[in-house]
């Protein structure tokens, strides 16, 4: 249950969780990337501020409408040196006609449950229909989520997943596998885990690519979303030339979309490789896979306005709950 402290509901991370499924949350974050691509909600770019090595505090605003809610996520991302980032803060909600704050949310539990339920979205939006095996490339925190999430939209019949380190992607298997009921199987590496898959998520914090385009079969669906900083890449420049190129926000991505960024510097791209927002194909404006033997790309970076619309939810919902009793 949420907190009330000084009229501000305060959702920790265990209310988050309680309140809060995947299914519920993909519709939310749906519903704000049209918001976003049809112009109703805005965000501003977000701003990086470096603690020094590995450790950013980032600070990224949005405004759901006008008298509407607005508000921030704030949150550290920081690295352990080992592969390992945390991402600890508040999601911070005001209310669009008082102006007043009304709702705090923990940013590390909505930011582990939106990013999944955003990719669900988007695989949902780009995927063939028969896509029914997955491929996920790292082991931590997103992993388990995308897993989950993602088995909401397709019939998943085989994952596949890979880590760096043997030991824990055979536990991370298991722990996926009970979890979900799913046939989970640790690959030996990240080709082998990708070959044949018709959908593939990238959740590493790796800082130069793991995944290759000449791996990827024709008709895979790829989410891109462990880079989240332009001076991270997960995959190369050959998979964002081949693909149908979608991303989660045209101006983020052209500022900070590492596999984007490095795609255009060496050439192979221009901004125009930017099919759409997928807000744009979600709203049915443009087109999302064209054929099923096209590669689809969703680059996501996640987003103030995903975070905001699960707070701003949360909020209505314990207003309404309020309300009945
Ligand atoms: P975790 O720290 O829980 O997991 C990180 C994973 O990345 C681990 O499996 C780790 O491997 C793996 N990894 C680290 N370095 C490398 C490398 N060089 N090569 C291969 N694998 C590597 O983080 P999360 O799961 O919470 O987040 C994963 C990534 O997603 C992060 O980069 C994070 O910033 C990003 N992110 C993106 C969001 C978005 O909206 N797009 C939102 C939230 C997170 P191992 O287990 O072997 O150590």
């Amino acid at each position: 249950m949420p907190a009330s402290v000084g009229g501000l509901m305060v959702f920790d991370a265990a209310a988050v969780r309680a309140a809060l499924s995947p299914e519920v949350a993909r519709g939310i974050v749906r519903e704000a990337m049209i918001a976003l691509s049809d112009g109703r909600v805005r965000q501003e770019l977000r701003s990086f501020i470096g603690l020094g090595e590995g450790r950013t505090f980032a600070i990224m605003p949005a405004a759901l409408g006008e008298r509407a809610a607005f508000g921030a996520k704030l949150v550290s991302v920081f690295a352990d040196g080992q592969g390992h980032k945390s991402h600890e803060g508040v999601v911070i909600l005001f209310d669009g006609e008082s102006g007043a704050p009304v709702c705090m949310v923990d940013a590390g539990e909505v930011t582990a449950i939106r990013t999944p339920a955003a990719s669900a979205a988007a695989t949902d939006g780009l995927a063939r229909n028969d896509a029914d095996s997955l491929a996920v490339l790292g082991v931590g925190r997103q992993a388990l989520g995308h897993i989950v999430a993602i088995a909401q939209v397709r019939e998943l019949t085989s994952v596949a997943v890979w880590g760096r380190d043997p030991a824990r992607t055979a536990a991370f298997a298991q722990e996926a596998a009970l979890e979900t009921g799913l046939n989970v199987r640790a690959a030996e590496g990240a080709e082998a885990a990708v070959a044949g898959a018709a959908i593939v998520c990238t959740v590493t914090a790796a800082a130069d690519p793991i995944l290759s385009g000449a791996w990827i079969s024709p008709g895979t669906h790829v989410n891109l979303v462990g880079a989240s900083g332009p001076a991270q890449a997960e995959a190369d420049a050959d998979l964002v030339a081949r693909a149908r190129f979608i991303v989660d926000h045209r101006p983020h991505v052209l500022a900070h979309g590492g596999e984007f960024l490095r795609a255009k510097a060496a050439g192979v791209v221009g901004d125009g490789h930017i099919a759409a927002e997928i807000g744009e194909v979600f709203a049915g404006i443009a087109p999302g896979r064209t054929s099923a033997e096209q590669i689809t790309v969703y680059k996501s970076l996640g987003h103030a306005v995903q975070d905001l619309a699960v707070a701003a939810w949360l909020y209505a919902q314990t207003m309404k709950d309020t309300d009945v009793q």
